[in-house]
């Protein structure tokens, strides 16, 4: 089948073989699609969506499209886990340095920044040196040595994804079930783990905006986790405002690691410690046994921050981030105060405008080939349900220029709705 048949055929709502989805997307890792036809082909899935079948042989097909990790050294069970993405959502350099700090392997592969979300890959290179080009050995020898490693999926580590997940953010195709299903349970059948851990996020910043959507995300991705025999739990989380108390590359780094050195306590640090639990529950379900079975306990004895000291040196950045954050990362010139103009609750963050106004001020990418710029972004000082009066400060935006930052405080304040009801939030939804 040549690749226009191919394209015509999703475009006219029909059901691709699985041998015909291998060969799309070994064509793609060998570099033999040009870029029009992939974004083509997105949009036709993007409309047209794609059956449990199809999604599980495109899974597998990108899973198998690079070198695969070789964890057959390693100490079992090996554990992975992955966030669906949202904004202000820096669970990663809290959840990883927790689970090695309980003895627990993790091997992980993560992306950059997709649509208004931002990448963990992106707010881990905000600390100076941190490298996240690891090779297949030294994912394994680092994860040898310390129990964590990171990779960014690469030309070599599942590089279909690479090419369609920078393909996606360019073309309007990033929220799409399939898509968001196979790019995410790629990653994670190519790096090997025996448990995984979802992080499945709704609301108005995550791409799955009901919570009916996000279930069928959820069961979705679970299903292609068990059907190739790993162990899946999913949580869904709520995202109807940033999880940290940040967005923005440096800004959240700093959030996340405040968050585990004072105890897991604000909304980001709790769903780490819910994802950690499940993890550690998904470990011992497996035969392993880990220090622990109370995540907090290694949060309090300061036994996960030495984890993120080591991990981050592991991986070639300025360790000293941990104890003097505001030293080390990269700091925007420009700060703007953003204040209330009314006295009330807080009852709505527009949260995906949130991280499109991150995005504008640099945080993110509009093309594949832009530049991010790690220091900028905004602070979030207030959250759902807090009382306010007006004057009070509501955001900090961190810019690199006046002008930048003039627009993002225009579009900042009706990013959030003040009135007389105190609105409540369920942090953690559910757990398929
Ligand atoms: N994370 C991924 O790896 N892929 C997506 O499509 C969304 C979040």
């Amino acid at each position: 089948m040549t690749v226009i048949h191919f394209i015509e055929e999703k475009r006219d709502g029909r059901e691709h073989s699985a041998e015909s989805i291998e060969t799309f997307i070994r064509d793609i890792s060998e570099g033999k699609i040009p870029d029009y036809q992939i974004a083509a082909w997105l949009m036709a899935v993007y409309l047209r969506g794609l059956s449990v079948s199809e999604v599980v042989a495109l899974t597998r097909a990108i899973a198998e499209s690079g070198e695969k990790p070789d964890l057959s050294s390693l100490p079992r069970p090996i554990l992975d886990k992955h966030s669906t993405g949202g904004v202000g959502d820096a669970t990663t350099p809290i959840v990883l340095p927790i689970l090695g700090a309980c003895g627990i392997t993790v091997v992980k592969m993560a992306g950059r920044g997709l649509g208004f979300t931002g990448g963990t890959i992106d707010k881990l290179e905000a600390i100076p040196g941190f490298r996240t080009d690891l090779t297949a050995e030294r994912l394994v020898s680092q994860a040898r040595e310390i129990r964590i490693a990171l990779a960014e999926q690469s030309e070599k580590l599942v590089p279909a994804d690479k090419k369609l997940y920078a393909l996606r953010d360019a073309t309007g195709t990033v929220d799409s079930l399939p898509l968001i299903a196979s790019s995410v349970m790629s990653k994670k059948l190519a790096c090997g783990a025996d448990g995984i851990v979802l992080d499945v996020k709704v609301g108005s910043g995550a791409f799955m905006k009901t919570e009916d959507r996000a279930r069928e995300l959820a069961k979705l991705m679970v299903e292609i986790g068990r059907g190739a025999g790993k162990t899946v739990r999913a949580i869904l989380t709520t995202m109807n405002q940033p999880l940290a108390k940040a967005v923005g590359n440096a800004l959240e780094v700093k959030d996340a690691i405040l968050e585990l050195k004072n105890g897991c306590r604000g909304r980001l640090g709790r769903v780490a410690l819910t994802l950690a639990k499940e993890a550690i529950e998904i470990a011992k379900s497996l035969g392993g046994h880990p220090k622990v079975n109370d995540p907090s306990e290694v949060v309090s004895n300061g036994a996960a921050v030495e984890k993120l000291r080591e991990w981050i040196k592991a991986q070639g950045g300025v360790s000293e981030v941990v104890d003097n954050p505001d030293n080390v990362l990269p700091r925007a010139p420009i700060r703007r105060e953003c204040k209330a103009s009314s006295s009330g609750f807080i009852i709505e963050f527009a949260t995906a405008e949130i991280g499109e106004i991150a995005r504008e001020l640099g945080a993110g990418r509009f093309r594949k080939e832009d530049e991010i710029n790690p220091a900028v972004g905004l602070e979030v000082r207030k959250e759902l349900g807090d009382e306010v009066h007006s004057g009070d400060l509501l955001f900090v935006i961190h810019a690199s220029s006046n002008e930048s930052a003039d627009k993002a405080a225009a579009k900042l304040l009706s990013a959030v709705k003040i009135g007389d009801q105190q609105a409540e939030e369920k942090l953690i939804v559910d757990i398929i």
